[in-house]
């Protein structure tokens, strides 16, 4: 009856409704499925977290609207952090700004600097929000693809210069969702000299920052030089204490690019609850022993995962980083049908690449989000049906 606007009609299509469906039906017939479809951890947030929200809540000054730029004590707690972890010095006042998780940030970031006509460098597969932004925002889309043969990074020098005139946003997110990919600072340089030559914006996205492996860890684009005068950075409690649902990230950089989210925000939305950004302050300043037994647990998973794969005539690497494992399927088989496939004979759910872009096809995502035992049990299926 009522129409949807262009943007809407013009947001990539879900391609997950199929393999919903069946997982829906399968679950409803009581079949066992393991679920190695979804990036979310499967672990409690730590104990004192919970404590801290707890308290918090008891205090009626907690009830009221927040500040919308987040209380001055967490953006100094997230710029302690942020010392400590990348040797990089930010302003809480004018370059942090804490958000209401950082997909609510990625996706409203485009507003404030997209025209009809610019364009958004986007990496493909990527984490649909990248995407979704830019065309809410009326903007167009150039996609630079992850390809294997490139180690998952784009090629920058592959980007026309028609579009490079146009284009206003550059999208990098490593260690990458999907691929579980890593960039170290040369490729960085290499983002911010194209960023400057080109005018534009460098927007990383490093919601996977703590969740890496065998001692690694990975480097931040604002360890760059000159990388605050052009660049934001975003960043997530999610993933690294286990606190999806509680809604809190934050973005960080340029002060201009920070004033201007800000602006955004302040029509859209008042603040996150203050007594979730008090518990945000305990995870960032509290003890941090919890995020080495998260990288314990999902290093055991991965590598029971990738050494049964293996094991099963795949040739998959270790990822360094995040919770995924982006396999190649077999004989070139369509992602899709490949995990419809899976769903029906294992009870077993991956997420097909093509659902993060179409250089995504031909792979499939699987999460480590399920206990070792479940991981072992789905490559004993496996076995069964390969
Ligand atoms: C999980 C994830 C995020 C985090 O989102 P929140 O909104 O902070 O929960 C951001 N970027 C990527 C690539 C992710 O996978």
């Amino acid at each position: 009856m009522f129409k949807l606007s262009k943007k809407i009609q013009s947001l990539p299509p879900y391609l997950f409704v199929e393999i919903d469906k069946a997982k829906r039906k399968a679950r409803s017939e009581g079949r066992d499925i393991i679920d190695l479809g979804v990036g979310d951890p499967d672990q409690p947030t730590p104990r004192h977290i919970i404590e801290a929200l707890y308290q918090a809540v008891q205090d009626a000054a907690n009830h009221r609207y927040a500040l919308d730029q987040g209380m001055p004590a967490l953006r100094q707690a997230i710029a302690d952090w942020y010392k400590k972890r990348f040797n990089v010095k930010l302003d809480p006042a004018t370059e942090i700004l804490p958000l209401i998780g950082s997909k609510e940030g990625i996706a409203h970031f485009p507003l404030a600097f997209l025209n009809p006509g610019d364009y958004s460098l986007i990496p493909d597969p990527c984490y649909p929000p990248y995407k979704g932004g830019t065309i809410l925002a009326g903007g167009n889309l150039h996609l630079m693809p992850l390809l294997e043969d490139n180690a998952f990074l784009p090629d920058l020098k592959k980007i026309p210069a028609g579009i490079r005139k146009k284009a206003r946003l550059l999208y990098v997110n490593y260690p990458n969702n999907p691929t579980s990919a890593t960039a170290e600072n040369d490729f960085y340089r290499k983002v911010a000299d194209f960023a400057v030559k080109n005018k534009t914006i460098v927007i990383s996205d490093l919601a996977y920052s703590e969740m890496a492996y065998d001692g690694y860890r990975p480097a931040s684009f604002l360890e760059t030089e000159g990388s605050k005068d052009i660049g934001i950075e975003f960043h997530s409690l999610s993933k690294t204490y286990n606190m999806t649902g509680w809604r809190i990230g934050w973005a960080c950089g340029s002060a201009g690019l920070i004033a201007a989210l800000a602006k955004v925000k302040s029509n859209i939305d008042s603040g996150i609850f203050s007594a979730v950004q008090l518990a945000g302050i305990a995870a960032l300043s509290g003890p941090q022993e919890h995020v080495e037994q998260m990288r314990r647990i999902y290093q055991e998973r991965r590598d029971a995962l990738v050494g049964g794969l293996n094991s099963l005539g795949f040739n998959v690497n270790p990822p360094k980083a995040t919770f995924y494992v982006w396999i190649k399927v077999p004989k070139n088989n369509d992602a899709m049908k490949f995990s419809a496939l899976l769903l029906e004979k294992t009870d077993i759910v991956v997420t097909p690449g093509v659902g993060f872009g179409k250089y995504g096809q031909g792979y499939i995502r699987m999460a480590l989000t399920v206990p070792k035992e479940r991981i072992q049990e789905a490559i004993v299926r496996l076995k069964k049906i390969l």
